[in-house]
């Protein structure tokens, strides 16, 4: 029998896990969109890890959560540990790339930098109020274009010309690009540009004025789109490493931090357990988060959704 551990990353935007054996090796991987749904999403991938690993002799004995939801699906999969977004993808990122000195991460809906000395994390910083720059602002923008957003990569490299567009927050970029078609640029142009627009907002938002140090690592979803890996590569003038299981790199740090907990029971049968869910708006700025409450027998066990901890809902 193998002993292994499960490592769950629970974003808003997508769902990782990662079965590890005690030498970090993946024996199984699953990667969704969460869809709003962190539960469904979770069980979702349960069951595909479940069928990767049938007839394989494995045994889940940790088991470790990180991402927006980590604490709602810590409890629901009793989870050994719950850890943060940050030391789960240094962790992670560190078992595969001992020497990395900056982890530059952009997904979905929030980005973040984390700066590593010696193996140790020294600084970091997060951006989640800000879209312009995400992945889900690309995904508008090549909506808007009538694009595939997976095509923009491709797109911004046969550019030789970026079109500058003003990315510093969302309504900006949006009338800008609309502004750059009208003025007939190309839309290869106009990507490029786009992808530039994120690489600077980036490093103006997020990053800071931090020292940035090689080695040099872009993961999350963004990291795919080879325009803004490029952009970044220009800007800052040196190569960045991203790797094919980058955006597994949260999920396989919090199943590495599950090997030095206690043991626990898991079951992939918690798939089939029920929660509600319901939904209430935070008034106190104009934001106006919806915050969705999870309850388990009428009892709420976590809640998520509030972009602040003035939003934050006691349980
Ligand atoms: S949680 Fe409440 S206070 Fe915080 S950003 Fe959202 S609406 Fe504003």
């Amino acid at each position: 029998m193998i002993e292994s551990y499960l490592g769950i990353d629970i974003g808003s935007i997508s769902t990782k896990a990662v079965v590890i054996d005690i030498n970090n090796n993946i024996l199984a991987s699953s990667y969704l969109w969460t869809e709003g749904n962190p539960i469904e999403a979770v069980k979702k991938v349960l069951k595909d890890l479940k069928k990767q690993l049938y007839n394989k002799d494995v045994k889940i004995v940790g088991v470790g959560t990180t991402g927006s939801a980590r604490k709602l699906i810590g409890a629901m999969v009793n989870a050994s540990i719950v850890k943060n977004e940050i030391t789960a993808h240094a962790i992670g990122t560190l078992s595969v790339y001992p020497e990395v000195r900056t982890i530059i991460e952009i997904g979905g809906q929030d980005s973040k930098i984390i700066l590593i000395k010696e193996g140790v994390v020294v600084d970091y910083a997060m951006n989640t109020l800000c879209a312009a720059g995400t992945g889900a602002f690309l995904s508008s923008q090549a909506k808007r274009l009538g694009i595939e957003v997976e095509d923009f990569g491709k797109m911004a490299l046969s550019s030789t010309n970026p079109t500058p567009i003003a990315a510093r927050c969302t309504v900006f970029a949006e009338s800008d690009l609309v502004h750059k078609l009208q003025t007939g640029n190309s839309k290869k142009d106009i990507v490029a540009g786009l992808c530039e627009s994120v690489a600077k907002n980036y490093l103006n938002n997020v990053a800071r004025g931090k020292k940035i140090e090689k080695p040099i690592i872009f993961q999350g979803g963004v990291s795919k789109n080879i325009g803004v890996k490029r952009a970044f590569e220009k800007i800052l003038e040196t190569d960045i490493i991203t790797d094919s299981n980058g955006h597994l790199m949260g999920a396989l740090g919090v199943a590495i931090l599950a090997k030095d907990e206690k043991k626990c029971e898991f079951d992939f049968d918690v798939a089939e357990k029920e929660f509600t869910t319901t939904a209430v708006n935070c008034g106190k700025c104009p934001n106006k988060c919806e915050i969705i409450c999870i309850k388990e027998n009428n009892k709420l066990i976590d809640s998520y959704g509030n972009r602040c901890e003035r939003g934050a809902i006691a349980k």
